[in-house]
């Protein structure tokens, strides 16, 4: 039976790892050591997972990384003025929010105060304005930009080709698009309201699926010779982690394909390591 080639979020995570740890240590002959700085508000398990994941990746590239817990009954006020202060720390290149915040805290509100140029999460509406206008100087959210990356790592083709996106949120679906299009992909975007989507996505040259539903993508939605993306995070009947598209039955007829786990996670990792980078490379140079 064909099989499609595994795209190694992993490995490509790894590699990425490897250039940003000698970046650090060229930042470091000029006397700064990136900083970022993650908040964690409440007692959210996989928050907890994924802030663990983020600090052990910090300091396998030299990254300094101070993690300040807060409690569940956080009032909105105590974070904004957290941020605030933090904003003015100049050894804090990036602030990172884990988001969900509980329910008393505007997300709006706390990723609307983080300066820009400490935005390594790429949420807020000036970093978003600048990708979708096409300014330079964006901060990328790094589940997007790291999907470019595996797509490019990976030399696979995206201008001309038709890109289909599922999933239309402002972390992954309306992002990735955007690079897409940047990209000159020719971009169509789904989402739960659009009737008869294996229409949609039986077209794709690239397929992203972004949804968070276990098993959506089946091999009746992929075209043969597609590479597709899996971003979704969801756990299996059996309880495994999984994806939106059924890994087994989609590699079969895919070109490329990415594992869950191991694909799309571990890059998101790097590219907030990466921004991190970028910010302090440019609070040094200003
Ligand atoms: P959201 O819940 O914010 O968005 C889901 C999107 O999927 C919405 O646009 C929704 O449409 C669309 N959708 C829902 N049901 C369907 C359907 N049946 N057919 C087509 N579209 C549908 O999720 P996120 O974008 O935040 O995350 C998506 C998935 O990616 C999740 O599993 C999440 O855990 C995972 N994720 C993984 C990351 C990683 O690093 N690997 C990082 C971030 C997210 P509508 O807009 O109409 O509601």
């Amino acid at each position: 039976m064909a099989q499609g080639k595994l795209i190694d979020g992993k490995q490509i995570a790894a590699e990425l790892r490897q250039e940003l740890k000698s970046e650090v240590a060229t930042i470091a002959i000029r006397g700064v050591t990136p900083g970022l700085t993650v908040v964690l508000v409440g007692n959210n398990m996989a928050s907890e997972t994924y802030v663990r994941g983020k600090i052990r990746a910090c300091e396998e590239v030299g990254i300094r990384s101070d993690l300040i817990r807060l409690p569940e009954e956080t009032e909105e006020d105590t974070l904004l003025a957290e941020i605030d202060r933090l904003n003015q720390d100049e050894t804090v290149h990036g602030i990172l929010v884990q988001l969900p915040l509980p329910r008393q805290i505007s997300e709006e509100k706390v990723i609307a105060r983080i300066r820009p140029k400490k935005d390594v999460d790429g949420f807020h509406p000036i970093n978003m304005g600048k990708l979708a206008t096409g300014l330079k100087g964006a901060f990328l959210p790094c589940t997007p930009h790291g999907i470019l990356q595996m797509l490019k790592r990976s030399h696979i083709e995206i201008a001309g080709k038709h890109a289909v996106v599922v999933g239309r949120s402002n972390i992954v679906g309306k992002p990735v698009s955007l690079l897409l299009q940047k990209e000159n992909a020719t971009v169509t975007m789904c989402h739960s309201r659009t009737k008869d989507l294996a229409y949609f996505t039986r077209q794709a040259d690239i397929l992203v699926a972004a949804v968070g539903k276990y098993g959506l993508i089946t091999r009746d939605h992929v075209r043969p010779g597609a590479v597709v993306i899996d971003v979704g995070m969801n756990r299996s009947p059996e309880g495994k982690l999984a994806g939106d598209v059924m890994f087994e039955e989609v590699r079969e007829v895919a070109s490329h394909i990415t594992p869950v786990p191991g694909g799309v996670g571990p890059m998101t990792i790097a590219m907030l390591l990466y921004n991190t980078v970028e910010a302090a490379k440019a609070a040094l140079d200003s």
